[in-house]
Order: C-alpha cells, then structure tokens, then sequence
C-alpha cells in the first residue's frame, strides 16, 4: 500500500526559502508553528528563519544523512501515534539534494500520510529565469568532486535531449566550468545562476566559454546552479 489516510498523524515535507526570507509561504509557517516536531539537518537555521516573525514551540530534532534510518524509525512510530512532524532542509525543497527520502519512503511504506508544503527550490527557480528549454529537463544534483568523474558525466550525458541541472559550490565552479567547456565545448549554451533570491543575485546566459569567463571575472563565491542546454540549442 502506498497511500492512506487512515492515519490522523503526517509527516509535512515543508519547502523554506532558498536565500530570501520573504519566499517562506504562509502555510509553510503555519504547518511548522502547529506541528509537534520538526525535523531538520540543522535546526539552527530553521530556529533563525522564524526569529522575530513566529513563535516556533515544537522541538526540532537533527536529522542528516548518519543518523536518518535511525531517526526514520523513531519519527515513523509517532506519526502512526497520531503526531505531525515536519520535515525541513537547511533551505529549499527536502529530498532535493537534501536529506529525508529515508523517512518519506518509510512513511509510504507503512501508508502513512505524506503532505508537501511547496516552496523554494533552487533547481527549479533558475530554470524558470535560465532561458534554457524547460519542456523537459534531467536534475543531476551535485557531479562527483572528482574531475575525471564529472568529466565522465558530461561525456554520458552530452547528447541528452533535454535541459540538465546541475547544483555546484563555490568551491569546485572554476574548474567545474572548465571541463564543461573542454568536453562540451564553448558554444554549448549554459546558464550559471549564483545566489538566487539573494542580494548578488547574478544569472549568465549564453555560450559555456563566454558564461565561464563571466563567471569568472566577477565573484565565485556563493552558490550555484549550472544548466546546460541540449546541443543543438541556440540562444
Ligand atoms: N534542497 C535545496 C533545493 O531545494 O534547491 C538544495 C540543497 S543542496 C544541499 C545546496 C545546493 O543547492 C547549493 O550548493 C547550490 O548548488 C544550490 N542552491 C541552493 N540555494 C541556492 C541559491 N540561492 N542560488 C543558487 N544555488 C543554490
């Protein structure tokens, strides 16, 4: 069985703002401030997001990739008790390179009710203002940390026939961009997206080589999403 309400508790898979605070929706604050335990990779950050707006008064469990299984367990059994969790990652969608797939599948598995809370999402937000095809596209993630790896990535997917995203830190762009553009070459089209919704907010569309020496020129400090058109694209 994969769907049920026969269950009063729920798990709330809640979207929270991926820079701005003003992308938090309504319903979000509502479901976290009414809830009887939030569960985030950094509770922290999610007490701050609610500092001078909300009183938040449940208890937010850590929950990250080592203790998820375990905590899944424990979280699944008060939800089948009748309890509503929220579920919430450091910013944007859960599960979208984030943790909480173990806990959502093992909800579904025991046909508990599963609610999304819709929101920010930085895959989605930069595809929506990229320029880039979005009748279809392929959500990667992160590549590997490794050049070979990730060069490897680009080869397998260079004929893909749709749009692919890709999330990349400010740590690794540079050289990220330097082998797009050695293996896919300096006409294929990209957006690089750093910083959305935030203050330096910056958007590059155009030929990789071009995107790159952009990118480069101003600051890589931030974070970033990397869309990558299909081949025979042209702006
Ligand atoms: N769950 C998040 C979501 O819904 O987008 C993604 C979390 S993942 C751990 C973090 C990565 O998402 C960053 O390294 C970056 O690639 C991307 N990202 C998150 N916020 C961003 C923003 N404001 N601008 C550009 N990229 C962002």
């Amino acid at each position: 069985m994969t769907d049920s309400t026969a269950s009063e508790g729920c798990l709330y898979v809640v979207a929270t703002p991926i820079g701005n605070r003003g992308d938090f929706t309504p319903r979000a604050a509502e479901i976290m401030a009414a809830c009887d335990c939030i569960a985030a990779e950094e509770p922290r950050k999610v007490l701050r997001l609610f500092t001078g707006t909300l009183k938040l008064s449940a208890p937010v469990v850590a929950l990250h990739e080592h203790n998820e299984s375990e905590l899944a367990e424990q979280l699944v059994k008060r939800i089948a008790n009748g309890e509503q969790i929220a579920l919430v990652a450091e910013a944007g969608t859960p599960l979208i390179s984030d943790p909480g797939f173990r806990l959502v599948r093992a909800c579904r598995q025991r046909g508990l009710r599963v609610t999304p809370i819709p929101g920010p999402c930085a895959a989605t937000t930069a595809l929506s203002a990229a320029g880039l095809p979005s009748d279809g596209f392929l959500f990667l993630g992160f590549l590997p940390p490794k050049s070979a790896a990730r060069r490897r990535t680009f080869k397998e997917y260079s004929y893909f026939p749709y749009t692919l995203i890709l999330y990349e830190s400010t740590h690794r762009i540079e050289k990220f961009l330097n082998d797009l553009v050695d293996i896919l070459g300096a006409d294929r089209v990209i957006c690089v997206a750093r910083e959305l919704t935030k203050l330096h907010e910056t958007i590059h569309t155009g030929p990789a080589g071009a995107v790159r020496e952009r990118v480069v020129a101003g600051s890589t400090k931030g974070e970033f999403v990397v869309l990558i058109a299909k081949q025979d694209f042209m702006l």
